[in-house]
């Protein structure tokens, strides 16, 4: 047998025993700064203009709360999420352009590929799926100048899918990144929940809009896959700590469910009266579990107690804090996507 023929054996075979795969995840081009801990030479930086001061912080591009800064009575708190990392050039052409290669993480399959750069915030993007222990997963690059890759086609580690750029919202050729992405996604019936929600703004990236895939932090699965090779997603997320929890009615399309199966707990409990969905701070589901408590419609169940409101925390999904906390509308039409369309 050749050694392309024994390593999907070997992979199949510890998948067969139940054993989990190492993730070996690649960098998507050859900037890999972050694996020394050098952030200013990995980070593309942002534009920031704060109390009228303007800076150029590299910390913006981490992902999580970064940007759009706001004083509260706890200090300066960040209240807009960043959902990946925005990756520097090594490269750029005598015009300033660049020339950085963007690769493919893991093997996956192109399940999009949007070449129109004005049809979303991350201009022209891939989306690659993966599958990691018998889920799916999906890595996203945005702002790409050119996409060499079709939807359909099957890619390797490495494989290319474009050439680095500055496409899509806010970005200009200094400031030219990869926006990486490592997502969940939350349902199969996006199509139908978004065109119920956003009747003036059509969808055209079908199930891979940036609204269905929630971005966990990829840079610390990096750092921490670095230490530990055998680390496993749910192993990753179980780390992770819960800012807020939302009751969801039964719904024979909670998707979230079937898709990680691992995040399910009281797996013995037949037809629950409700499910009870985990949530970080950045929105990433983390737990399941059932409840005997009847709702009608997506409710909170819990609030980290803080002295920060939760409009601030959560990008406005839930308003007040404490036991006045409860979803906002805003919050309870994105929960509903959970369920949709039941
Ligand atoms: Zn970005």
């Amino acid at each position: 047998m050749q050694l392309r023929a024994i390593i999907p054996a070997i992979s199949f075979l510890g998948a067969a025993l139940g054993r989990a795969e190492p993730l070996n995840l690649a960098l998507p081009t050859d900037n890999d700064a972050l694996l020394r801990g050098d952030g200013p030479a990995f980070y593309q930086y942002i534009e920031r203009e704060y109390h009228g001061e303007k800076s150029t912080p590299w910390e913006g591009g981490r992902y999580g709360f970064v940007r759009n800064p706001v004083e509260t009575a706890a200090g300066i708190i960040y209240s807009r999420l960043h959902e990946g990392i925005d990756i520097k050039p090594l490269q750029r052409d005598a015009s300033g352009e660049p020339l950085d290669v963007v690769r493919a993480i893991a093997p996956g399959v192109v399940v999009h590929a949007n070449q129109m750069a004005g049809w979303s915030n991350y201009g022209r993007y891939v989306v690659v799926e993966h599958r990691f222990d018998g889920c799916k997963y999906y890595s996203l690059y945005g702002h790409l100048s050119s996409i060499s890759v079709h939807e359909g086609q099957r890619v390797q580690q490495r494989d290319q899918l474009g050439v680095m750029g500055h496409t899509g919202e806010g970005l200009n050729q200094a400031r030219a990144h990869v926006h990486l992405e490592l997502n969940l996604m939350l349902s199969r019936q996006f199509e139908s929940w978004h065109e119920a929600s956003f009747k003036n703004d059509p969808n055209r990236h079908g199930l891979y809009n940036g609204l269905n895939l929630v971005g966990i932090d990829i840079a610390r699965l990096y750092l921490a896959l670095q230490k530990q090779p055998a680390l496993t997603i749910p192993e990753f997320l179980a780390e992770e700590e819960t800012l807020y929890r939302v009751m969801l009615p039964p719904s024979k399309k909670f998707d979230l469910a079937k898709f990680y199966p691992w995040m399910v707990r009281d797996k013995s409990v037949g037809e629950p009266a409700s499910w009870e969905v985990s949530f970080n701070r950045a929105g990433v589901p983390l737990k399941i579990q059932a409840s005997a408590k009847p709702v009608a419609e997506p409710e909170l169940s819990y609030l980290k107690p803080g002295s920060v409101d939760g409009g601030t925390l959560t990008m406005d999904r839930i308003a007040g804090r404490g036991a006045n906390a409860r979803l906002t509308e805003k919050g309870k039409q994105f929960m509903r996507l959970l369920v949709f369309p039941d």
